[in-house]
């Protein structure tokens, strides 16, 4: 037995003591652990893969805080929310290009198990969205990644720094203003066909 059984809820709730909305959150999560922890197949995973998209290539990474096995043979990628709100819609987050790049991860390091669905859990509002996309869907927004990633290599994206920079995820990892704080990675992480482009491509490094 391990998870809810080896750490108390108590326990899991003192570091929160004094933060009431961080606690119903804890608390939250934890009874629902309690039910879902035979199926749980790993928590707080970082995935990284490497694609070629739209003749850039790229080393995506991403952080999924769980990923559960569902009772069909699929698995579930659980994305924690915990921002007040609003709630996302399914249709909103089936077009989320975000979205779409967790798919991948999940899909390309977990080939045998299908389907792959994924969700998003707003812990302070106890509720989650879940979304399976088509075959279509997830080809459709997949090739709309392929702009972006083209105008990156050219350096037609610009940055605009300012406060919001210490929230941002990108910080040190790809934004080209902050290129010489970043941590330096491994120059095979990364080569690129477009080596022309005004950001260096080792530093693009996407955290999504
Ligand atoms: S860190 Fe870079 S990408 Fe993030 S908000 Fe600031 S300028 Fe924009």
């Amino acid at each position: 037995a391990g998870g809810p059984a080896r750490l108390s809820l108590e326990d899991c709730l003192k570091p929160v003591a004094y933060q009431p909305q961080a606690w119903s959150m804890v608390e939250r999560y934890y009874r629902r652990l309690e039910q879902d922890w035979p199926h749980m197949m790993a928590g707080n995973e970082t995935i990284q893969l490497k694609i070629s998209l739209g003749g850039v290539s790229l080393l995506l990474q991403g952080t999924v805080d769980r990923l559960d096995k569902t009772s069909d043979g699929g698995i579930l990628a659980i994305l924690f929310r915990t921002e007040d709100g609003p709630l996302p819609d399914a249709a909103g987050l089936r077009r989320d290009h975000a979205l779409v790049i967790y798919h991948l991860l999940v899909a390309a390091t977990y080939p045998l198990k299908r389907p792959v669905r994924l969700q998003e859990w707003w812990l302070p509002l106890d509720q989650n969205v879940t979304i399976e996309l088509s075959e279509d869907e997830y080809r459709h927004n997949l090739s709309g990644l392929r702009e972006p990633a083209q105008a990156l290599a050219r350096g037609e994206v610009m940055a605009r720094p300012g406060l919001h920079c210490d929230t941002c995820p990108f910080k040190y990892h790809g934004c080209p203003v902050y290129t010489h704080e970043e941590t330096q990675t491994d120059a095979e992480d990364f080569t690129s066909s477009l080596s022309d482009g005004k950001i260096p491509p080792r530093q693009w490094i996407f955290k999504v």
